[in-house]
C-alpha cells in the first residue's frame, strides 16, 4: 500500500494524545483525520473509508470497545486499540471486539509507527494472496 494515500481515521479525546499521534504520523506521510468521541468515529469510519483505525479505549460518549464492535459490523479496516490500561483483560477484550492490535500508553512515536506498518503489512499480505487466488481461479 502506497504509504502517501494511506488514511489513518484517529479516535481520540485528550488533545494531548491527539496531538502527539498526528504530529507522529503526518511527517510520516499518513493522510489523518480525527475524531473525539464514538458517534463521530463510526460515522468517519463509514464514510471516510479508512484504512486504519487508532482507536481509544476511554472515549466520552461510549468506551473504544463498543465502538469497535460498531464497525465491525460493516468494515474489516485494521483497527489499533489505544489504551491506558495494561491489564491482559483490557488486551483480550480489545482483541475479541474486533480489533488487530492494541499499543498500552504512553507510547514512544516509534512504536506507534512499527505498529501501524506491522498492521498494514500484513494486511496488505493477505489482499495480495486473495488476489492471486482469485486471478489463478479466474484462469480455470
Ligand atoms: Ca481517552
Amino acid at each position: 500500500m502506497d504509504k502517501v494515500s494511506t488514511r489513518v481515521l484517529v479516535v481520540e479525546d485528550e488533545p494531548r494524545y491527539l496531538r502527539t499521534i498526528e504530529t507522529t504520523l503526518r511527517p510520516d506521510g499518513y493522510v489523518v483525520f480525527t475524531a473525539s468521541n464514538g458517534e463521530m468515529a463510526i460515522q468517519l469510519a463509514s464514510t471516510k473509508e479508512p484504512n486504519l483505525i487508532l482507536l481509544d479505549v476511554r472515549l466520552p460518549d461510549m468506551s473504544g470497545y463498543d465502538v469497535c464492535q460498531q464497525i465491525r459490523e460493516f468494515s474489516t479496516v485494521p483497527i489499533i486499540m489505544l489504551t491506558a490500561m495494561a491489564e491482559t483483560a483490557d488486551k483480550i477484550r480489545g482483541l475479541e471486539a474486533g480489533a488487530d492490535d492494541y499499543v498500552t500508553k504512553p507510547f514512544s512515536a516509534g512504536e506507534l509507527l512499527a505498529r501501524i506498518a506491522a498492521v498494514l503489512r500484513r494486511v496488505s499480505f493477505y489482499e495480495n494472496k486473495l488476489r492471486q487466488t482469485i486471478f489463478r481461479a479466474g484462469n480455470f
